[in-house]
């Protein structure tokens, strides 16, 4: 072992899981070598890219990161997928601990007739695109068509048909990828619906994003007041203390909700009690046939129930935006009912030493603040087995070697900052705060050859 640090532990993506726990991790074993391990280039995985380029405030989030890698223990490893390029039993061999900080990348689907038709898409890859995820999302979404339709009532479905009926400009001086600037300018798309299966105390947006959309220059944000009368039994619920963040959204909703028919250039729709259950159409989707339900309270609950009735909504664009799970890695164990890897306190079923942190440890839900918290609570649990950890047979250092020999291009954290400063350049020749390199070739053409 080459490091005179007590413990080596590595740290499987650099998003802000990833970050706060090496942030817990220089507080509380400072003593160590954290080697944060990344699957692309560039570190901040959900904040470049999961957060909209309209809120510049919430990527603010990655100053914090820029001082944790400042620590001295903190060393980066871009541009290695733990799992496809090397087994996660090498990173083993290495340290004495791993935690897996890999999130919720891949998109949740309905499961419904159509949905591989020609116009149907998932969060994950809009998202993808108009954020320049290197992931392969070049084409977009199709906009010849006037009405999207959106399904699921989260922030992720409230950012995705923001970026669909933002005034032309809008998004000019944000970090969007090109690609989808130049699209967006010449979209089709003059309505978005927006479908939740349950009602809007069930709803999971938040206050201040259905305001943001309301504010939207040229849109209409509609709801038909029907929705917003609530029986007893939703009125009691939203008056609960837990309800917090449903009152505010309620009423949020209720206060800038204009009428259906309203005229506008653009318009939102946000309907209830919903559920699609096919996509039609010949060469790309057409419609949904859509079920409506009611709500049923049970054990504490609220779910949603077929009425039996059915309508048709017509619309040349579906976006599923129900919400995110994990993806499996080889070697470790994996939930695929719930897209999570089992663990107890953040410590993996089965596997010593193997710890998980974020949204592959207990789902996709909460802000990237929560993050800290929960991180934190993963490395509590390590420290707790500090005297307990299997002991590396071999470094880090004679691992990279190998991995380097059979071909793995290592990025650095040096590496990152030159194509930050490359990407600003970018962007300024723009007016815009960055361009993104939307390939991995060209982020690493950039740099020194390693
Ligand atoms: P989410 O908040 O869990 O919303 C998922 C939506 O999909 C819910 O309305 C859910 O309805 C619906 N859904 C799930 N399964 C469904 C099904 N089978 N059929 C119909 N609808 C279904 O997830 P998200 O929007 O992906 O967001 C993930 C996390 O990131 C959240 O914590 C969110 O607040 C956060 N985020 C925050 C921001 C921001 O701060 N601006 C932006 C984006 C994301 P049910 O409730 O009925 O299950």
């Amino acid at each position: 072992m080459s490091s005179s640090r007590n413990f080596q532990i590595a740290v499987v993506g650099a998003g802000p899981a990833g970050f706060f726990a090496v942030d817990a991790l220089c507080k509380k074993v400072p003593d160590t070598t954290v080697s944060l391990y990344e699957k692309w280039p560039v570190p901040y995985g959900l904040v470049r890219y999961g957060v909209a380029p309209d809120h510049p405030e919430i990527k603010r989030v990655s100053r914090q990161f820029d001082k944790i890698a400042g620590w001295s223990g903190f060393r980066f490893f871009g541009n290695v997928t733990v799992g496809r390029d090397i087994p996660i039993q090498d990173l083993q061999s290495c340290h004495h601990a791993v935690i897996l900080c890999t999130g919720a990348p891949a998109s949740r689907t309905l499961g419904i007739p159509g949905e591989t038709l020609p116009g149907s898409v998932t969060a994950e890859s809009v998202v993808g695109w108009y954020n320049g995820h290197p992931a392969g999302f070049e084409e977009g979404p199709p906009l010849d068509t006037e009405t999207a339709l959106l399904v699921g009532h989260g922030n992720v479905a409230v950012d995705v048909a923001r970026i669909l009926v933002a005034p032309p400009g809008f998004f000019s001086k944000t970090d969007i990828a090109k690609r989808s600037q130049k699209a967006l300018l010449e979209s089709k798309v003059r309505k978005v619906i927006l479908m939740g299966r349950r009602g809007p105390v069930q709803a999971s947006f938040t206050a201040a994003e259905i305001e943001e959309l309301a504010g939207l220059e040229g849109v209409s944000l509609q709801v038909d007041p029907k929705f917003l009368e609530l029986d007893e039994e939703n009125r009691s619920l939203l008056e609960g203390r837990e309800a917090t963040v449903q009152r505010r959204a309620f009423h949020a909703l209720a206060r800038v909700a204009e009428p259906p028919g309203t005229p506008a250039e653009r318009i939102i729709e946000i309907n209830f009690f919903r559920s699609p259950l096919e996509l039609f159409g010949g060469q790309r989707v057409e419609g949904v046939e859509v079920g409506l339900n009611c709500l049923v309270h049970r054990d504490g609950g609220s779910m949603a129930r077929s009425t039996g009735e059915k309508e048709r909504v017509a619309c040349g664009l579906v976006i599923q935006c129900i919400g995110y799970r994990g993806l499996p890695m080889s070697g470790v164990p994996f939930d695929n009912g719930r897209g999570i890897v089992p663990n107890h306190s953040g410590r993996i079923d089965g596997m010593r030493g193997a710890y998980v942190a974020g949204w592959l440890k207990h789902g996709p839900r909460g802000l990237i603040g929560n993050n800290r918290k929960e991180s934190a609570d993963t490395v509590k649990s390590l420290i707790g087995d500090l005297g307990n950890l299997p002991q590396p047979v071999v470094g880090p250092e004679d691992v990279h070697r190998g991995w380097v020999q059979r071909g793995v291009r290592l990025t650095s954290f040096d590496d990152w900052l030159a194509i930050d400063q490359k990407e600003i350049a970018l962007g300024r020749e723009g007016g815009k705060p960055r361009e993104k390199f939307v390939r991995v070739e060209d982020m690493l053409s950039h740099l020194v050859p390693g």
